[in-house]
């Protein structure tokens, strides 16, 4: 079984995807965290992509469908992924299909995060990402807490969190990635989700629905919830 998580900038998939991993032992991918990866170790394909991601525009299709099969075929993952931020394109979401084919794999549901624009905007602006242990917080709405014993959160910025730029990542949004959503409502996988409540509330809705898509994966969530 594996997920999308669909949804504009700043809907909150990275935080929910987060949760979703912990409480169903399951693997989120973000293409956008292994682009940033390229680009802070300094690779030639992060050189490639560094003005492309600041500007708020798509990296290629053949640059994230090869991240992504270099993940989806790998047997550790096998039909326990949750993918974040990808598809973002009709060709995408065509080559993750043959991809799911190819290594014998199951979409089993699409959570699109449904958001109010100017709100997400501020959501984005105050977010914060902990460099050490990659967890994402929000300075007005999620605040992060130190656990004892736990990581001491460094937290950083993105350099495309700000305003202009957010605004094209919108644009590019609504004109290459919105489509996608008809493709999967044919298929009915689509789960809408309104994505302004409180974190706590999306989860336990989206928790609900997971659960109900597998009695195994149910199993995992009582027992990691002990
Ligand atoms: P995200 O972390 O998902 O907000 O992505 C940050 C940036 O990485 C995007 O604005 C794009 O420039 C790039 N990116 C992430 N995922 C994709 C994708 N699936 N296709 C193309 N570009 C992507």
């Amino acid at each position: 079984m594996n997920i999308i998580l669909f949804g504009p900038p700043g809907a909150g998939k990275g935080t929910q995807g987060d949760y979703l991993v912990k409480d169903f032992n399951l693997f989120k991918i973000s293409t956008g965290d292994l682009l940033r990866k390229e680009i802070d170790n300094k690779t030639s394909l992060g050189n490639e992509i560094k003005s492309i991601i600041e500007r708020g525009s798509l990296v290629s299709d053949n640059i994230t469908n090869r991240l992504i099969e270099n993940v989806l075929s790998d047997k550790k993952y096998y039909n326990r992924l949750i993918f974040d931020g990808y598809p973002r394109t009709i060709n995408q979401t065509q080559k993750l299909d043959e991809m799911i084919i190819k290594y014998d794999q199951k979409i089993s549901c699409v959570l699109s995060l449904k958001v109010d624009q100017e709100i997400v905007t501020k959501r984005i602006l105050g977010r914060q990402i902990c460099s050490k242990c990659g967890l994402i917080f929000n300075k007005f709405f999620n605040p992060p807490k130190v656990v004892e014993n736990k990581c001491e959160h460094d937290l950083t910025t993105r350099s495309d969190d700000n305003v202009d730029i957010i605004k094209k990542r919108f644009k590019t949004y609504h004109q290459e990635t919105l489509p996608i959503l008809s493709y999967y409502q044919k298929q009915n996988l689509l789960h809408e989700i309104d994505g302004m409540k409180e974190i706590g509330i999306i989860y336990k809705e989206i928790g609900g629905i997971i659960k109900g898509l597998d009695t195994w994966l149910y199993i995992i969530y009582l027992y990691n919830e002990q």
